[in-house]
């Protein structure tokens, strides 16, 4: 198991987009190490999903995954998925306001517009490729994600920059009302 450091909003790594990883590599030590390290720190972080660049590795790769997260309990579960060079397509143009944070951003929050229908596709950690479409509260945690491969945080999507707060204000404040939206959402979608 290796826990590995994330690096913060405004380094070079995180700022820069990724490059793809070569599909014949996947089933390699080095990638399949990189996985394993990606779900190690972002179960270790409470994170709901990690890109590599977060953790130094400057290739188009992240996971995903919600259990019981003491750091987001109102999210939906999602099983453990791993993505390998990601494309993701807009299936409609419905959006959702969500509430977000980052691990790559210290104890900031803030709303972000989110598709609520998208098609994913990309390689699996088996090296097999797959297409999903994921609808509800559940896309925008692959589009925090993505983003990421892309040099984008979610700061930089921030429309309206009086939405930023601490992660103490938002449980304070903001969390009740946000929690309860998103189980509406999830009542609609099923996920
Ligand atoms: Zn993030």
């Amino acid at each position: 198991m290796t826990v590995r450091d994330v690096l913060q909003i405004g380094h070079p790594t995180l700022m820069t987009p990724a490059e793809p990883v070569d599909p014949a590599r996947i089933t390699g030590p080095e990638v399949q190490g990189w996985i394993t390290d990606l779900i190690d720190t972002m179960r270790d972080r409470n994170g709901a999903g990690i890109a590599a660049n977060q953790i130094g590795i400057p290739y188009r790769l992240f996971v995903a995954e919600v259990t019981s997260n003491p750091r987001y309990p109102y999210k939906p579960p999602i099983p453990l998925t791993v993505v390998i060079n990601p494309v993701i397509t807009f299936l409609s143009d419905q959006t959702f306001t969500n509430n977000e944070g980052c691990l790559s951003v210290p104890n900031l929050r803030g709303d972000v517009e989110r598709h609520l229908e998208i098609r994913l596709t990309g390689y699996d950690r088996h090296g097999t490729p797959f297409e999903r479409e994921i609808r509800g509260y559940s896309a925008a945690t692959f589009q925090h994600e993505a983003d990421h491969l892309d040099g984008v945080l979610f700061p930089h999507r921030v429309g309206d920059p009086r939405t930023f707060c601490s992660w103490e204000v938002f449980a304070q404040f903001r969390q009740a009302d946000f929690a309860q939206r998103v189980r509406t959402l999830v009542g609609e979608w099923g996920c």
